[in-house]
């Protein structure tokens, strides 16, 4: 049943999400928890069709009892390799989570309260009219007092980029250390940029393993798919089955959104942390203080990520571009200089101005320092 209000040339609407993706349905799930009172449609042409991917945060003990159902891997210890050794973190308050992202959007949905209403399709174009947007999708036209856009946005030519392979796999020998979660192995071929694998074992048996690049132009798949063989092939892991297949580019620099005349919320707001290529938790923080804010008549959307950290994650990336020869080292000396609870607030965007000095302590100055007069 339809929740909006038929005028005689479109309907009448509140708010108008375009994307019902990761940030368009966490802030509908938002709203519906709040309970706002506005009538409210998520355009998402490709509705029924739920990726399987696997979306990775840390996460405190609320947090993984609220996404119970969506949660695939839990590690209480993660580490980064290069081949001087590696560095194990643990912390008290915080897990390395991986969710399903269909499992996730599916919880999103069932959240959504009757005030909300799914249109399976995309939108085709967005006009601004002194009080109002109107939206055409498919054959039908809608009019928005407000309108959140999650459109995947595009990137400027030569921005860096990290992109990846990953394939899940069931191996025949179970694997030693299988609990700790891998997210950075550089024991893998630099030369066509910083290059890692990205390891999740769900069991001894069951993994993901992503051959990752930072760089500014995208390898040829079985670049990635060969990487990743040879890597498997040296730890002499035999695979028993293929699972899986997931790619993924995700823009390390300013984002364009589609249309820049609409509010723009998750990644098109540039909700994604440069330096790292972790969304999640931003685009859920985002979702999170909008509805509250939608909740007391402010439709703003909140900044997601802080302009201090953007500026800090944007000289770190002229580093790695730069000098990608010496990003394995940065991120081994980033991890190095913080414990496990700092090194999660450093992810999670909460680091105290004490873990920032340490970070800043840990890098090496003479490339910082020419970067820092570039921005
Ligand atoms: C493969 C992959 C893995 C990732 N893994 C992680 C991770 O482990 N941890 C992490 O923190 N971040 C991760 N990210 C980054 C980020 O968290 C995700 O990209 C996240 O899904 C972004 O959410 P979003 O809503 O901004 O965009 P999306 O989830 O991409 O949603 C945008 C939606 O817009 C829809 N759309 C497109 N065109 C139209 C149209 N014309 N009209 C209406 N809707 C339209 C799309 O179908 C899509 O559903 C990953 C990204 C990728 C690509």
């Amino acid at each position: 049943m339809s929740h909006c209000r038929v005028s005689l040339v479109s309907l009448a609407i509140d708010i108008a999400i375009i994307g019902g993706g990761n940030a368009g349905l966490s802030l509908a799930s938002e709203l519906s928890r709040l309970r706002v009172a506005k009538t409210v449609c998520i355009f998402e042409p490709a509705y029924k069709i739920k990726k399987e991917l696997h979306w990775s945060l840390w996460t405190n003990e609320n947090q993984r009892q609220t996404l119970k159902h969506a949660i695939k891997g839990n590690w209480s210890q993660w580490k980064l390799v290069d081949y001087s050794g590696s560095v194990i973190r643990e912390s008290s308050s915080h897990d390395y989570t991986c969710l399903s992202s269909a499992k996730y959007l599916s919880l999103c949905e069932r959240q959504l309260s009757g005030k909300i209403r799914i249109i399976p399709k995309g939108v085709e174009s967005v006009k601004k009219t002194s009080r109002q947007y109107i939206i055409e999708a498919g054959d039908q036209s809608f009019t928005a007092n407000n309108v959140y856009d999650s459109r995947p946005p595009s990137v400027r030519p030569n921005s860096l980029m990290q992109h990846f392979l990953g394939v899940e796999v069931n191996i025949k020998k179970p694997m030693s250390a299988w609990q700790i979660a891998t997210l950075m192995d550089f024991r893998v071929n630099q030369t066509r940029g910083l290059h890692f694998m990205y390891v999740l074992p769900f069991s001894s048996t069951h993994l993901l393993i992503e051959s990752t690049m930072i760089s500014q132009s995208l390898e040829p798949q079985n670049w990635y798919r060969n990487a990743i063989e040879r890597w498997l092939a040296e730890r002499e892991i035999i695979v028993e089955s293929y699972l899986s297949e997931e790619v993924g580019v995700i823009p390390m620099d300013e984002v364009v959104p589609c249309d820049k005349t609409i509010p723009t919320i998750g990644v098109a707001s540039g909700a994604l942390r440069r330096s790292s290529g972790y969304g999640f938790s931003y685009i859920q923080d985002q979702a999170f203080r909008l509805a509250q804010q939608i909740n007391q008549h402010n439709y703003d959307v909140p900044e997601p990520i802080s302009k201090r950290i953007v500026l800090m994650d944007t000289i770190f990336n002229r580093v790695l571009t730069e000098y990608p020869e010496i990003g394995p080292s940065l991120f081994m000396k980033m991890a190095q200089a913080l414990n496990g609870e700092q090194f999660a607030r450093f992810m999670l965007g909460k680091a105290t101005p004490s873990d920032w000095i340490r970070v800043v302590a840990a890098m090496p100055k003479v490339p910082f320092l020419k970067q820092l007069f570039h921005v």
